[in-house]
């Protein structure tokens, strides 16, 4: 904060307040805002009805619950002062914004809190990445079931298999389900395919791109994010082509993402394997995107990304190959970037399993 000339730092709702003090704001119409001055305590101004949720951490913030009469836009003004610069959570709710903005005047200037938080959070401590780790090792045997023949597919419609998916994420220890993209055929062809009514058969590629959040000691929690395809019947030489180039792909830019090395180049090093096989106007999106309390965040593995990947930074590598309107293929892994080289989290079966 000093760096940037932010005076103060308020939070609501959004990963920023987990990721810091453990606590996840009640997304209501009730304000909850963690004020953090630059040099001063931080206070939690929360609802009177929540307070009893909140976990007290002496030394790190105090608790200053309000009364349904109260208003809170009041005591934050009251708690922020007559702070010039001033960073808000990028998630907060207009009405709060506008609300603050107008009661502190038109001589605070304003700034996203990510300015601040993003590169804090995109480079994860020992505990974080253990955190990832165990997520990533949950969403792998989720994985694993459904290469084993374990998750019914044919005859089933993919908002089945997906809730199926879904329920084996809890099974395995995830506290919420924050998606289950599950695409059959032709489906598969749109990278953010929403699941519906399609019933799989023989002969259907099934994509299946899921992720939750795995809660850890102090509340925050971490995401998995994983992509794996399964083939109905043998698949035609055409698919198993580009699966091969796609495998070949991942492996490139997991290799590739080192210590040191430039974000873009990591997503250059998928591209340049996919583009020398002639798929290069197939693959539609960057190479991936960093993961933690968040499954997007920094560092973004795409072209015009120059940063260098650091120790601590975790990250997908997820290169996908799409046919409109016949197939699609993906593969997705979490990698963390470590002095000792890629350390890749998801083990899960890279192959293209075949499944009757
Ligand atoms: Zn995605
Ligand atoms: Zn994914
Ligand atoms: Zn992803």
């Amino acid at each position: 904060m000093g760096e940037q000339g932010v005076d103060v730092l308020l939070l609501s709702v959004g990963p920023d307040l987990p990721w810091l003090i453990g606590y996840e704001a009640m997304p209501l119409e009730r304000l909850t805002m963690l004020v953090v001055p630059a040099d001063g305590d931080a206070t939690l101004v929360v609802p009177r009805l929540e307070a009893p949720r909140v976990v007290p951490r002496a030394g790190v913030f105090s608790i200053r619950a309000f009364e349904e009469t109260d208003d809170p836009i009041e005591v934050v003004a009251g708690l922020t002062g007559a702070a010039p610069t001033v960073a808000i959570g990028d998630r907060t709710w207009a009405r709060f914004v506008v609300d603050l903005q107008h009661r502190l005047g038109s001589s605070t200037s304003w700034r996203r809190a990510s300015s601040i938080t993003s590169p804090l959070r995109a480079v994860k401590d020992d505990a974080e990445i253990e955190a990832l780790r165990m997520a990533a090792a949950a969403a792998d045997r989720v994985a694993s079931q459904l290469q084993a023949g374990d998750v019914p597919l044919v005859g089933r419609t993919e908002a089945e298999i997906s809730a199926d998916l879904g329920r084996r994420l809890v099974d395995e220890g995830h506290a919420r389900v924050n998606f289950a993209i599950v695409a059959a055929g032709e489906n598969a062809a749109s990278p953010h395919h929403e699941p519906g009514d399609r019933v799989v058969r023989a002969g259907d590629v099934v994509l299946c791109d899921f992720g939750g959040t795995m809660l850890t000691e102090g509340g925050a929690g971490y995401c998995s994010d994983i992509t794996r395809c399964v083939f109905v019947g043998e698949p035609p030489a055409e698919v198993a082509e580009a699966y091969e180039v796609l495998h070949r792909a991942q492996r490139a830019a997991v290799e590739a993402a080192t210590v040191g090395t430039p974000c873009e180049r990591v997503d250059q090093a998928a591209r340049d394997v996919i583009d020398e096989a002639g798929y290069g106007d197939r693959f539609i999106h960057r190479t991936g995107h960093g993961i933690g309390v968040e499954e997007h965040e920094d560092p973004y593995i795409v072209a015009g990304n120059a940063d260098p990947l650091t120790h601590g930074h975790a990250f997908s590598i997820e290169p996908g190959i799409y046919t409109p309107g016949e197939w699609g293929l993906r593969l997705e892994d979490i990698v963390v970037a470590s002095g000792s080289g890629p350390d890749q989290l998801n083990v899960a079966d890279h192959s293209l399993v075949v499944l009757d």
